[in-house]
């Protein structure tokens, strides 16, 4: 798949939650360690020309303020769980500054929650200083925004279908707990993999750390980092001195870069 150089900023590694939670006292909760608090799961994709987010979570605006970034070319959505949309509204931002309609891409069924969440923004008569958005339906097939290609992985969050996102060498999947084997063929040969694992629990919707490091280990996948983590994962230090070569946790602020795909 040809893609250009990426820079990759994780702008949220948390669960829906977010890490600290409000009023717990535990350990990871109460660290004093900036990579102990987690905003919930998003990231950044960068090429030279094109900047593309991936889901507007609750944290949306604070996340965009932290990362300095003034300009947006779209967002692409996984699925329509409010920790990774619930941030839509705090695009208007980019509406006054680009003068038009944000692009988002999204599955149908993806696309049908968020016009009933946020109704008054795909309503005929609307009000003024709403945001405007611009709906692109995505499914299996590749898709292309600006200079940047991606390929949906279609995963499995308990029984709802999520996407995950191929492009080049890079994978990222979030709010996974099963991956059939055909779309386990789509994400092989990825040279970097972002890949959710929520804690040290076993858990009904998402991959726990011991189930995310057999499914790398399966995939055969070099660089490996993992996303939408809950305090039970343990302090980032600690976790992070366990993790087998190659497998990291990943926190907010942290930047990949990835080589162009010829
Ligand atoms: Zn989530
Ligand atoms: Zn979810």
């Amino acid at each position: 798949m040809k893609n250009p150089a990426l820079k990759i900023t994780f702008l949220g590694t948390g669960t829906s939650s977010g890490v600290p939670i409000i009023g717990c006292h535990c350990p990871v909760c109460t660290s004093g360690n900036p990579k102990d608090n987690r905003l919930r799961s998003s990231i950044l994709v960068e090429s030279a020309t094109t900047k593309v987010v991936v889901d507007t979570g609750p944290d949306f605006r604070q996340q965009m303020l932290r990362a300095g970034n003034e300009h947006l070319d779209a967002v692409v959505y996984t699925h329509a769980h409010m920790d990774h949309v619930s941030g839509l509204d705090e695009v208007r931002p980019y509406n006054y500054s680009q003068k038009k309609a944000l692009p988002l891409y999204a599955t149908k069924v993806t696309q049908d929650a968020l016009k009933h969440i946020f109704y008054y923004a795909f309503e005929e008569k609307r009000f003024p200083g709403i945001p405007q958005v611009e709906l692109h339906t995505i499914d299996s097939d590749p898709f292309r925004i600006g200079d940047i290609e991606f390929l949906p992985v279609r995963v499995w969050h308990y029984k709802m279908p999520v996407l995950g996102f191929r492009m080049g060498s890079f994978t990222y999947i979030t709010d996974v707990n099963g991956i059939d084997d055909d779309q386990k063929e789509l994400i092989k040969g990825s040279e970097v993999l972002v890949l959710d694992a929520l804690g040290k629990i076993k858990h009904m919707s998402h991959y726990s750390l011991q189930e995310a490091i057999a499914v790398v280990r399966e995939l055969k996948i070099p660089q490996v980092f993992f996303t939408h983590i809950g305090h039970s994962m343990g302090l980032h230090d600690t976790v992070e001195r366990e993790m087998p070569a190659g497998m990291h946790l990943a926190y907010d602020g942290l930047v990949l870069d990835i080589d162009a795909c010829p």
